[in-house]
C-alpha cells in the first residue's frame, strides 16, 4: 500500500518549555482512515500543524508521498481544515466555493459535485452568514475537497456541533472514505474514532501510547475470568502456559490476560489436563473505552 505520510521521531517544544510532541512516529497509508486520539493538550493539533507547515518542528522529520516532492508542492494534494471554517459572510455558499476554485485553479463544475456530497446543494444560494455551525463545517469540507486531494485532514471536526450535526459530519467522513480518499482526523472523542476510523494513534501529553488498527486494539485485549476451588493451584498452572501474560486477583476470581487470542475451549481443556476443574470461565473483551482509559492513566 502506498505511503501518504511518514513521520519520524517528531518533537515540538514550545518556548523551550512545553514539550508538546515527544518522539512521535507513524505512517499513513493510502485508503485508510486514521484517528489521532488523545485528551485536550496531548499534542494532536501541534502534530497536524507541523505536517501542514504551519508550526515549526523542533526535531525529527516527516515526508509526504514518499519524499518525491517538496512539502510545499505535496500540500497541494492535501485538503485540510484545522481552524473554524471562515468564508465571506455576504456571499453565498456557491460563490464562496467558486472563489476557492479560482484560487486553486479548479473548474467550477466541482462546486456542484462537492456541495452535493456534503448535502448542501439545496442551500447553495444562501449566504454563508445564514449557515449553522454544522453547515459551515460541511461547507469547509466541500471546499477542502474541491481539488480532489489525496488526503483530507480534519482537526476535531465535530466540536461544538449538536447530535444531528455530529452524525451528519461522521456520515460524510465515511462517505468520503468509501470513495478511497485517505483521512486523518484528530479527536478527543473515543467514540468518534471508534465509529469512523480504521486506524488510531493514541497520544497522551505528547507521547504516543498506541498505534495500530482499531480492531487490533480491541482484539489484543481479550482476557478470561476464571474460578476454581483451588485458586493458588490454578494460578501456578496458568503461569506455565505460554500465552498467559499476567494474572490479576479479583475477589473470588482471577483475571487472566493473554498475549495472543486463544479460544476458551483450548484454555479449558489445558487446565482440565492439569487436573483443574473450573467453576467459572468467561472470556471478556475490554471495550475501546476501557482500553483508552487504561492507556492514558498513569
Ligand atoms: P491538542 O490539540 O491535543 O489539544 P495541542 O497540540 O493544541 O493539543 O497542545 C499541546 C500542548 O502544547 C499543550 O500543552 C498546549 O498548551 C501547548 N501549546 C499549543 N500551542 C502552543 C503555542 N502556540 N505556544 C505555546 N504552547 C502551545
Ligand atoms: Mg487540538
Amino acid at each position: 500500500m502506498e505511503t501518504i505520510l511518514k513521520i519520524n521521531n517528531l518533537n515540538k517544544i514550545y518556548n523551550k518549555r512545553v514539550h508538546a510532541v515527544k518522539n512521535v512516529s507513524f505512517e499513513i497509508k493510502k485508503g485508510n482512515v486514521y484517528g489521532i486520539l488523545g485528551p485536550n493538550g496531548s499534542g494532536k493539533s501541534t502534530t497536524l500543524g507541523i505536517v501542514l507547515n504551519v508550526v515549526n518542528k523542533t526535531s525529527g522529520d516527516f515526508e509526504w508521498f514518499g519524499g518525491k516532492v517538496e512539502t510545499h508542492d505535496a500540500l497541494k494534494k492535501v485538503g485540510a481544515i484545522i481552524e473554524r471554517p471562515n468564508f465571506y459572510p455576504y456571499m453565498t455558499a456557491k460563490e464562496n466555493l467558486e472563489l476557492v476554485c479560482k484560487i486553486k485553479g479548479t473548474p467550477f463544475s466541482k462546486v456542484t459535485e462537492k456541495l452535493e456530497l456534503v448535502g448542501l446543494l439545496e442551500r447553495q444560494n444562501d449566504k454563508f452568514r445564514t449557515y449553522s455551525l454544522g453547515m459551515k463545517q460541511r461547507l469547509a469540507i466541500a471546499s477542502a475537497l474541491l481539488n480532489d486531494p489525496e488526503i483530507l485532514i480534519l482537526d476535531e471536526p465535530t466540536n461544538g456541533l449538536d447530535p444531528q450535526g455530529i452524525r451528519q459530519i461522521r456520515d460524510i467522513i465515511r462517505e468520503i472514505a468509501s470513495h478511497g480518499t485517505t483521512i486523518l482526523l484528530a479527536s478527543h472523542l473515543l467514540d468518534e474514532v471508534q465509529k469512523v476510523c480504521s486506524h488510531v494513534v493514541v497520544l497522551r501529553k505528547g507521547e504516543m501510547l498506541y498505534q495500530g488498527s482499531v480492531n487490533d486494539m480491541i482484539e489484543n485485549n481479550s482476557f478470561f475470568e476464571l474460578k476454581s476451588n483451588d485458586i493458588s493451584k490454578l494460578k501456578t498452572v496458568l503461569q506455565s502456559h505460554p500465552a498467559v501474560e499476567k494474572i490479576v486477583d479479583e475477589e473470588d476470581k482471577i483475571l487472566v490476560y493473554v498475549k495472543q487470542d486463544i479460544p476458551s475451549s483450548e484454555l479449558n481443556s489445558y487446565l482440565f489436563e492439569q487436573n483443574i476443574v473450573l467453576e467459572h470461565l468467561v472470556k471478556r473483551k475490554n471495550s475501546l473505552e476501557e482500553q483508552f482509559l487504561e492507556l492514558i492513566k498513569n
